[in-house]
């Protein structure tokens, strides 16, 4: 990390402004009791004392995206030919999402594996994310279901940010992840950060140490696939699931869609949408057979997505940045750190049971 400064608080809302005037600006906002990423317009404070309900994947990946329009058109000299006219519709902005939490920015990182990989490049994706800048908010106080750390990660992780924040008395000490981030910190309102750069790394210690220890969970990827068949225990550990998908929605690494087509007449669209592997519909096939047909089949799919199937294509990433929102928000405290270490003690007592027979 490089360049640092500080940001008194009450210049924080100049900042913003200042940058409206060249990004659009996410920062998270009120929305009744919850917290949303929206566009800034100076009319109210950024609400920085708690996580947004939603991610910011909106700006790299919005939750319904047209990808292209067609037409067709009947050839006039033979009516039963038509052809089809078909337009791109990329549009990317440029964008500054201010104020995520490090684990917001660095799901990310999970999509760039799937489509901005050497083979394959969503074009979509790739020029949302090349247009999209995040300045996030390093966790003072993380929660008590954050496990970032569980995950290689923690309160002040960089890795998906170009700019990192940490609340100091007053203010912000504001440093620079890379050259983009530098370019952003080009304003007169920010001052130099002077021994407030040492207090901003107690801040972040004390952040790191707040947390309880993190289990070993190396062993999660070959534990989810030794217990694949143990339908029983995918049965006990979905009991309470009520396929409501809220964790696939609002989790920052979830990246499933759909595609389809809205036609009208003669012209028409084609649009990608969210999806969400929780559903009874996600794998429902034409012919009426469902190859995950039970709860149990969808939480086995999603949980050993993202600590066993992933990580065996993707180098050992894990699909999940610990930001516990799948965990605080599931409306029956479904909670996928127990189902990891559960799946990690099952293969393990097989394991032993197994030597012992
Ligand atoms: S949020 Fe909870 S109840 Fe809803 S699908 Fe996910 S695990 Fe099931
Ligand atoms: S699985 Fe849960 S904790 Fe992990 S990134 Fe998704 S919402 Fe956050």
């Amino acid at each position: 990390m490089s360049a640092a400064a500080y940001l008194p608080a009450p210049r924080l809302g100049e900042w913003l402004k200042e940058l409206s005037g060249r990004y659009l600006v996410l920062a998270p906002q009120a929305r009744g009791d919850t917290v949303v990423f929206a566009p800034f317009t100076g009319d109210a404070e950024p609400v920085l004392d708690r996580d947004a309900a939603m991610p910011p994947k909106q700006a790299v990946f919005p939750a319904t995206e047209e990808l292209l329009r067609y037409r067709r058109v009947k050839d006039p000299e033979d009516p039963g030919k038509v052809d089809v006219e078909v337009s791109a519709s990329l549009r990317a902005v440029e964008t500054v999402v201010f104020g995520a939490k490090p684990c917001g920015a660095r799901g990310f990182l999970a999509y760039d594996r799937v489509f901005r990989s050497p083979a394959i490049s969503d074009p979509y994706y790739a020029a949302r994310r090349a247009k999209t800048l995040f300045i996030t908010m390093a966790c003072a106080a993380p929660g008590n279901s954050c496990f970032c750390h569980w995950v290689g990660s923690g309160p002040s992780d960089s890795s998906g940010s170009d700019i990192l924040l940490t609340p100091v008395a007053d203010g912000f000490v504001v440093q620079a992840v890379n050259e983009r981030g530098e370019e952003l910190m080009n304003s007169p309102l920010l001052e130099p950060a002077g021994t407030r750069e040492a207090k901003a790394r107690e801040i972040q210690d004390a952040a790191a140490k707040a947390l309880p220890a993190a289990p070993d969970i190396s062993r999660a990827k070959d534990s989810l696939m030794a217990v694949f068949e143990d339908l029983a225990f995918w049965e006990e550990v979905s009991a309470k699931c009520i396929s409501c998908g809220a964790c696939t929605y609002l989790c920052p690494t979830c990246y499933c869609f759909d595609i389809g087509d809205e036609d009208k007449g003669m012209s028409g669209r084609r649009l990608r949408t969210w999806d969400n592997c929780m559903s009874f519909r996600f794998t429902l096939e034409a012919s009426g057979h469902n190859p995950r047909p039970t709860k149990a089949h969808r939480l086995r799919n999603r949980v050993g997505h993202k600590f066993s199937y992933y990580p065996a294509l993707h180098g050992g990433a894990v699909a999940c940045c610990g930001c516990g929102r799948c965990v605080r928000l599931c409306p029956v405290s479904v909670d996928i750190r127990e189902i990891v270490l559960a799946a990690i003690a099952r293969a393990a007592r097989v394991r032993e049971e197994s030597a012992h027979d």
